[in-house]
């Protein structure tokens, strides 16, 4: 005893030896709060065994925060994200490593004469990524290898079509992009590596306004005069063609896979042709017509704009107006009791766009809400000329001195109207809405006058008075009631804005700034205006203009969304919607929508292919003039339309009636183009099944992409385009903000990769680590990145990283065919093991099959730290190092070890292309797939599959369960002794254990003999011996300094006591035993390394479990 405890300094600490608790979730779990719910029993479980963690649930992110008092691991979370790192590498048993190292380095000391007979981990496979150099050699290795092109000839299962959805060829990519691309990298892999055939075509979206005026803002204005439309177009291609291939470059860089040299573009002749082609049949179809309709118009941009280029920021104010029109007859259904008021009487509207009341047509009421007379007192004072802006509202002349006295509003809204006109009103009856019907008025402004009539439920009391002004040029509930009393269409505003001639005196004025204006002060000038009040609510913007816009009837094209609606909601029906809300999104917004107005008054574009009657204004537009078109566009690019005479674009048929014609100018709506795709490419690229097995883009597409590509497959296939659509949320910053150039907060991923200006600031991790993140975080909802969390992400790598350096290194002389040892033959431990991998790869596969990375990226780091690093790796190092070279308890090891090698790195390839190719590089085997083809490249290896064998285990699972929850009770004494200072290293140690079960007391005393089997007591807890006691007395009998009780999870009691080994210490090994001394010649060894040293490697030594 002496003796020893001069030694034991050498093995400073004991780490935190967190047991392995049985995993629980084989095929299970599901979506995010089981998975978390799952993790968040794990960790109470593993607080069961050491009281040294700190446990914080966090419901909002739906996952745990963890940490140590001490250093060695955290379990922490950032938003959406989750990390388990085992930051403290302190060994428990480094005794042989030690030894070795010291030997190696030509040290005299202790272990030194023993230096050959140990066998030391081998491996060039570099601990450092090196990823900013490394990265770009792998995938040029890939390229120089036509690896994806061999696996499309070679893999033999059915394709799989993941179509892409085109991002906007504008601009530099930012991280939303690279989460979207990467997670279809994940997917596309994952089913190449299953056998699948997956031609992934890469597309831009090439068309649009948004390059039209990149284009005009890079010229001057004498330029811009010379401009035509076909110069215009040509400089917009360029654009187009420039960013594609800068975008390009990046996303190979990502290391995403696809047909980078044949992408689809919208702006390619075959392409344009093609959506000229579906756009036919849907007028063949019945689904195209032209007509005056209000549309969100956008003056800033001169044209019409689709509900997907609407933005709606937030805090527009605008200037809200309550008005009253005088009265001049009623209805037939007005109460008779009520009529006398009637010279007196007015209807009261409120409107936040004071610009459409010259438009108005109409005032609508909801039949089914009361409504009710009331008496204006003779004058109101609040707030007498109080300027708006600064009180934020003022009173009317209709309220200061009223003409009209008897106001009729919704009866409910009585109460605050008194309120908010800071005034008494007196009722003086009520009446159901419909009595409204056909009453008459004047306009406040106009000598016309017009009906009260019935709307519909857009009518409430939630705000105004409860009857609506109604101008069905200016709003699209109104158009529909217009439609149904045959209201006159008034749109008096023109592209720019500005009112029209048909606005009498306010013609030249801009609607939404002095005609506004105009529009308050003469209702008010004419004693109509009641109050006016600054209003913040949700205004349509235009998006890339950033300015108000307007709604608008002018002449349109429209896809009758009407006409195929209920087609478009069964086929939702069919499709799977990931994550399952979004069914419900797209459901809603497909019942609401009104028709599609499809054409766009810009040129860069593809043309509207219509020809109109010069004299008659009446559309051109059939079968054989479309197909005409279609075929000169397919041969020529849609520029042919723009430079082609009208004759020349008109068929032969209707040659000699060219000069009746003009060609049409407007081109389609950008969402058109890209909702064609599936026909131009799905339908057409070779390899390729439509539908498709997958769309993934952004939530926002919900009412873009996933919903254009619906409505025009619907209205010519009668079917959606795909089959399964996943979506993702946006990417904010670290504390959950919007990216954006005014705060900063922006996170490019050119500099995540390669590293920014400041490399110790902003480091290149490569794309492996941001690729991790986006395995990372649960990306149904939106999802957190910044510095922190990518160094987080970078320490998870680099603990894979090191797992597969472990694996590698200790299989530097295993030889498959040689060296394996039988499923049969192999220790207890080491099918535990197995079973381990077994189980973790099955929740892997589930993870993959159903899109949800998160749950890999957690199994994986979990599987990583607390089962390997902790638990098999641990124990396995003294039979790899000290075992003997051809030892059955080493090669035994060896082969379990190459199973988690060749299954682990198969398994991160979706997600850690690189890195596992770099792993795979390194191989000190050969590997060969089904059919003998040498696996050159992991990603020819393909997926790994799991043995049914290793699932057996499962009948002595719960033994091992128990035996973990027993280990981690004896490492917790351990680290009360060695805090005490009676051991150094566990090794330093002797545990006696009684447990009060019966049947587990034997199992466990047949495995604590000082045998050398692998599964022996011992070497799973790490010590140097075990004694089993007869019962708690006789431990207590013991009088030990450090011991314990606890309860098994299994039933029993369990007690631990440590004391300093038995005997000697070896130098080889560090084992303590009292055999050494007594060995001839090798006085400073145990018998087992004697064995190993002078009779070669031990053979088996079967044990009973
Ligand atoms: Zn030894």
């Amino acid at each position: 005893m002496a003796m020893a405890a001069v030694l034991c300094s050498a093995v400073s600490a004991c780490s935190a030896a967190v047991a392995s608790p049985r995993r629980g979730t084989r095929g299970g779990g599901g979506g995010g709060v089981a998975s978390s719910m799952h993790h968040l029993k794990l960790l109470h479980r593993l607080s069961n065994f050491s009281s040294r963690f700190a446990f914080f649930p966090c419901m909002k992110s739906g996952c745990v925060t963890f940490r140590t008092r001490g250093n060695e691991r955290i379990f922490f979370t950032s938003g959406n994200t989750s990390v388990v790192v085992d930051s403290g590498s302190k060994r428990r048993a480094r005794g042989p490593l030690m030894a070795a190292k010291k030997a190696a380095e030509g040290s005299v000391q202790e272990g030194g004469q023993y230096k050959d007979t140990v066998d030391l981990p081998q491996t060039s496979f570099n601990m450092k990524a090196n990823a900013v150099q490394r990265e770009p050699e792998i995938q040029k290795l890939w390229e120089d290898k036509q690896i994806l092109q061999k696996l499309l000839e070679r893999n033999t299962g059915e394709p799989y079509t993941l179509h892409d959805g085109p991002p906007y060829a504008n601009g530099d990519l930012h991280m939303g992009h690279a989460l979207n691309k990467i997670l279809k990298d994940f997917i596309n892999r994952y089913q190449l590596l299953q056998g699948r055939k997956v031609y992934y075509i890469p597309g831009w979206d090439c068309h649009g306004l948004p390059i039209e005026l990149k284009v005009l803002q890079s010229m001057d204005a004498d330029a811009r005069k010379e401009l035509t439309p076909i110069k215009l177009r040509k400089k917009a291609a360029q654009f187009a063609l420039k960013t594609v291939n800068e975008q390009r470059k990046s996303f190979k860089r990502f290391g995403v896979w696809g047909d980078w040299e044949d992408p689809y573009l919208t702006l390619s002749p075959d392409y344009e042709a093609a959506q000229v082609c579906v756009f036919g049949q849907m007028v063949l179809n019945g689904h195209i017509y032209r007509g005056r309709k209000p549309v969100h118009w956008s003056p800033s941009s001169g044209t019409a704009l689709a509900e997907a280029e609407l933005e709606y920021p937030e805090g527009h104010t605008s200037r809200s107006i309550y008005v009253v029109f005088k009265m001049t007859g009623l209805g037939e259904k007005f109460p008779e009791e009520l009529k006398p008021f009637l010279p007196d009487m007015g209807v009261a509207i409120w409107t936040t766009t004071p610009w459409t009341i010259p438009a108005n047509a109409a005032v609508a009421v909801n039949e089914r809400l009361t409504y009710a007379v009331v008496e204006l007192p003779s004058t109101t004072t609040l707030e007498e000329g109080a300027k708006i802006g600064k009180a934020n509202k003022r009173v009317g002349s209709a309220l200061q001195a009223p003409v009209v006295k008897y106001v009729i509003v919704a009866a409910d809204l009585v109460p605050t109207l008194q309120a908010k006109w800071g005034t008494f009103l007196d009722v003086k009856g009520t009446f159901p809405g419909s009595a409204l019907e056909l009453c008459r008025y004047k306009h406040p402004l106009e000598n016309r006058e017009s009906p009260v009539v019935i709307g519909g439920d857009y009518i409430s009391t939630e705000s105004g008075t409860g009857l609506v002004h109604t101008a069905p040029g200016h709003g699209q509930e109104d158009y529909v009631t217009g439609q149904k009393y045959g209201l006159p269409l008034l749109s008096p505003v023109d592209d720019d804005g500005n009112f029209t001639s048909e606005a009498g005196q306010f013609e030249g004025l801009n609607v939404l700034g002095d005609g506004n204006t105009a529009v308050v002060t003469a209702l008010d000038s004419h004693s109509a205006l009641l109050m006016e009040e600054a209003y913040v609510h949700k205004y349509p913007y235009d998006w890339r203009t950033k300015k108000p816009t307007i709604f608008r009837a002018t002449e349109q094209w429209f896809a009758s969304v009407e006409g195929f609606r209920q087609d478009a909601l069964d086929a939702i029906n069919q499709v799977q919607w990931v994550p399952p809300q979004g069914e419900k999104r797209i459901t809603a917004m497909t019942v609401s929508r009104s028709d599609w107005c499809i054409s766009r008054q810009r040129s860069w574009g593809v043309p509207i292919p219509v020809f109109y009657d010069n004299n008659t204004g009446e559309p051109l537009m059939m079968e054989e003039t479309i197909a005409h078109v279609q075929a000169i566009i397919a041969q020529k690019g849609s520029d042919a339309w723009w430079y082609m005479s009208t004759e020349d674009l008109l068929p032969p048929q209707y040659r000699d009636q060219a000069a009746k014609y003009k060609k049409g100018t407007d081109t389609m709506d950008v969402w058109f183009d890209s909702g064609s795709s599936w026909a131009a490419v799905v339908e057409n690229r070779e390899g390729l099944k439509w539908p498709a097995d997958l769309y993934l883009e952004g939530s926002d597409q919900h009412r873009g992409w996933f919903q254009s590509s619906l409505l025009t497959s619907v209205a010519t296939k009668g079917k959606a385009p795909y089959k399964t659509v996943v979506t993702h949320g946006f990417v904010l910053d670290e504390k959950g903000y919007k990216m954006s150039k005014s705060l900063g907060n922006v996170m490019d991923p050119r500099s995540v990769i390669e590293g920014g200006k400041n490399q110790k600031s902003e480091p290149g991790y490569g794309a492996d680590v941001l690729r991790l993140w986006v395995s990372s975080v649960d990306y149904t909802g939106d999802v957190l990145v910044g510095p922190q969390i990518l160094r987080q992400m970078s320490d998870v790598y680099r603990k894979l990283r090191g797992t597969l350096r472990y694996l590698l290194s200790n299989l530097h002389d295993w030889k498959p065919e040689e060296n394996s040892v039988a499923y049969n033959d192999l220790p207890a431990m080491d099918k535990y093991a197995l079973f381990q991998l077994a189980t973790v790869m099955d929740g892997i596969q589930d993870s993959f099959n159903n899109f949800q990375f998160y749950r890999f990226f957690q199994l994986l780091q979990r599987f990583v730290v607390v089962d390997l690093s902790n638990f098999y790796f641990d124990t396995a190092k003294d039979r790899l190092y000290v075992g003997g070279k051809d030892s059955y308890t080493r090669r035994s090891c060896q082969t379990v070890l190459a199973a988690h090698l060749l299954t682990l790195v198969r398994s991160i390839a979706p997600v850690l292309p690189h890195l596992a190719e770099d792993a795979w590089s390194h191989l000190p085997f050969v590997f060969y797939r089904d059919g003998g083809l040498q696996a050159e490249t992991v990603f020819e290896a393909g997926w790994p599959s799991v043995d049914d064998k290793w699932h057996s285990f499962s009948e002595r699972l719960t033994f091992w369960t128990t035996l973990l929850q027993v280990r981690g009770e004896v490492n917790r004494v351990i680290e009360q002794a060695r805090a005490g200072k009676l051991v150094g290293a566990s090794l330093d140690g002797k545990v006696y254990l009684y447990v009060s079960a019966p049947d587990l007391q034997q199992s466990l005393t047949s495995l604590s003999g000082s045998n050398e089997g692998v599964d022996a007591l011992h070497r799973i807890f790490l010590t140097s011996q075990v004694e089993m006691v007869s019962s708690k007395e006789a431990g207590e009998d013991l009088n030990l300094t450090y011991s314990g009780n606890s309860v098994l999870e299994t039933g029993g009691e369990l007690w631990v006591g440590v004391d300093r080994a038995d005997g000697a210490k070896c130098e080889r090994c560090w084992n303590y035993t009292p055999a050494v001394g007594s060995l001839d010649g090798h006085p400073s060894l145990c018998e087992r390394c004697y064995g190993v040293v002078t009779l070669g490697p031990a053979q088996r030594t079967p044990v009973a479990v």
